[in-house]
């Protein structure tokens, strides 16, 4: 792993910067992925997020900054990365917006997403953010942009847990508002369950001891055990699923069409698949985009 060198560093850093909460930051990112072209002369009939992105002219969106290879606010570069970011830079630029210089992104948790979207604090999010009907009925969702599974994170050491069915009696951490605390508790797979804002903070906790699992999507757990695979590991197979969108206002229809088809393009085109092989597929594996849904 190329970034061994530097775990302990961005480890450290991260946590610093998690506690500050929300975290803004210059619109450049750090990755190998070839910057999108920036769209000319754009309108969205009818958006009224638009209209005010347009005359505010910057987009203002919402991410996660302590996700390694999805939302990453990197401690080195001052610099967000990651495959969301990727997705959410190039939105704004068929939107009309230099990704380098007309972004500001704000790291906002998940428990307060559905909040940011709908007071107007953000224009929109990307983060690791599930499409399902409970948050349909607060916000509008374009996408999905990625699938992903809820799994469990563990010390490399650990031998007792394997899968979901192994959880019982263990303590498991998960971020308040997620679908994973939500889906632990339905299923009654622990009665100690430990929540926080962040994952990075159960991890935290995980490497102290202080609980025996981190659980959430496969692919948020695997930026961390590739950031520290001497003590953690990914156990078992995923056992949900949990389809990525870009949040939006509820009543945004214009700006939901206009998104789906940034994402259909990319899909087709070709930039999906280079977004992904520069972040979450850098250390080999290989995607491919899933169709949007325009519910
Ligand atoms: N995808 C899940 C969710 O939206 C877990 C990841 C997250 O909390 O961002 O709740």
């Amino acid at each position: 792993m190329k970034l061994r060198g530097v775990v302990v560093g961005l480890l450290l850093s991260s946590l610093v910067l998690v506690a500050c909460g929300r975290e803004t930051s210059p619109g450049a990112t750090s990755t190998k992925v070839p910057g999108p072209s920036v769209a000319q002369n754009v309108t969205v009939q009818g958006s009224p997020a638009f209209a005010r992105m347009a005359q505010r002219g910057t987009v203002v969106i919402g991410v996660k900054n302590d996700q390694p290879g999805l939302g990453y606010l990197n401690p080195k570069t001052n610099k967000y990365e990651g495959f969301d970011i990727e997705i959410a830079r190039l939105i704004a630029a068929k939107l009309g917006f230099d990704p380098q210089s007309k972004i500001e992104y704000k790291a906002i948790p998940s428990a307060a997403r559905e909040q940011a979207i709908s007071n107007g604090q953000i224009d929109y999010y990307v983060g690791t953010y599930t499409i399902n009907d409970a948050r349909k009925k607060q916000i509008s969702f374009a996408g999905p942009y990625f699938i992903a599974g809820q799994s469990l994170l563990v010390k490399a050491d650990d031998k007792s847990i394997t899968g979901p069915e192994t959880l019982k009696g263990k303590r498991v951490c998960s971020a308040t508002g997620s679908t994973p605390i939500q889906r632990v508790r339905q299923q009654g797979l622990t009665d100690q369950i430990v929540e926080f804002q962040t994952y990075s903070q159960c991890v935290d906790q995980l490497l102290a001891g202080q609980v025996d699992a981190v659980t959430t999507d496969d692919a948020i757990l695997k930026g961390y055990a590739a950031q520290d695979p001497q003590h953690l590991k990914v156990v078992g197979k995923p056992f949900s699923q949990e389809p990525y969108g870009v949040g939006l206002p509820l009543t945004d229809n214009a700006l939901r069409a206009k998104v789906n088809d940034v994402l259909d393009a990319a899909a087709k085109d070709g930039t999906w698949t280079q977004i992904y092989n520069g972040t979450l597929g850098a250390s080999g594996s290989t995607a491919t985009p899933p169709a949007v849904d325009r519910y």
